[in-house]
């Protein structure tokens, strides 16, 4: 009896183990479509200027949507093309849209994601160098993201690749800061243009001391290494404010607008900074 029990258990297990595997093999064959079906997009999010809400840039994430499933998250199907080379095509084809777009608007620039993966491919930088002199765009007006696991694995490397994508002009932000495993040490030999504070700690900084800590450190740490700091995720003006307080050069998050698709963000740009709800038109809040 005891026995008979025991082993429907594991059926059941099992069962909910396949369902698992075979919703993330359905995923994975369907990404590998998902170009050819014209099933991505990139929607854009303004990166503004702590006080005068500018628009000086704007972050593309990628979103997928399929007939069948709906809209499936960049969190779900990103780690499942980097666990095959379909992230590269995936890269190419992210790199190749937001660099398009770039056109459509006045002077901002774009921040593009990239996985440690691609970050880490041989020949990295006269790949990007290669699709930036297609797409007839200047370096300067785009911001490549990479997390501290793309730089911190082998740091000498990652260095150099960092050292050679700067001379070329573009711009390098260090993405979702404080989560990763980088040695502040470390920090100093790569050329980086800004540190993007992870959203995590935003959230908890009007509710726990630590959160508002760490904050207040990695600005701190930013500004005295010459570096921008963007806080992204802010997504209430106490928020905003106890940043723009503790000097962070950028604010990124809901408050200020959520990712948009591109004509949205064309008109955005045309517009060139942000008005929150409630203020005057053309009046932007200062610092
Ligand atoms: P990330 O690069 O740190 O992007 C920030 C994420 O926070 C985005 O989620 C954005 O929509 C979300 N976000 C922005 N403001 C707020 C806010 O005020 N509140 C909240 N709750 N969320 C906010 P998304 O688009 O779902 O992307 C998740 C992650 O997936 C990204 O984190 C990035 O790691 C990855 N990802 C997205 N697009 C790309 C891409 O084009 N290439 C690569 N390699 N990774 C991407
Ligand atoms: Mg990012
Ligand atoms: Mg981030
Ligand atoms: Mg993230």
């Amino acid at each position: 009896e005891a026995k008979r029990s025991g082993r429907g258990t594991v059926r059941v297990f099992d069962a909910s183990m396949d369902e698992g595997i075979r919703v993330r093999r359905e995923i994975e064959a369907g990404l590998s479509q998902a170009i050819a079906r014209d099933e991505l997009s990139l929607a854009y999010q303004p990166i503004v200027a702590r006080g005068s809400l500018d628009i000086v840039g704007f972050e593309a994430l990628v979103r997928w949507s399929t007939p069948e499933r709906g809209a499936i998250s960049p969190a779900i199907f990103i780690p499942l093309a980097e666990e095959s080379t379909l992230i590269h095509d995936l890269g190419d084809w992210i790199l190749d849209h937001a660099l398009a777009e770039l056109q459509h608007w006045p002077g901002q620039y774009v921040s593009v994601n990239f996985s440690p993966i691609q970050f880490r491919r041989s020949h990295f930088v006269g790949h990007v160098m290669e699709s930036v002199r297609r797409a007839g765009v200047e370096p300067q007006r785009v911001q490549i993201e990479i997390t501290e696991t793309a730089i911190f694995d082998d740091a000498e490397h990652a260095a150099q690749t960092l050292c050679e994508l700067r001379k070329l002009g573009f711009r390098i932000a260090l993405d979702d800061f404080g989560t990763g495993y980088s040695s502040l040490y470390n920090i100093r030999k790569f050329a980086l243009d800004c540190l993007k504070i992870d959203r995590s700690f935003i959230d908890g900084m009007g509710r726990e001391r630590e959160s508002a800590a760490i904050v207040h450190s990695i600005i701190h740490l930013g500004r005295a290494l010459g570096l921008g700091v963007i806080a992204e995720g802010v997504e209430t003006e106490s928020q905003a404010q106890a940043l723009r307080v503790a000097g962070a050069s950028h604010l990124q998050g809901y408050l200020f607008s959520k990712p948009v698709p591109a004509t949205e963000a064309r008109k955005l740009a045309e517009l060139k900074f942000l008005t929150l709800p409630g203020e005057a038109q053309g009046a932007p809040i200062m610092a």
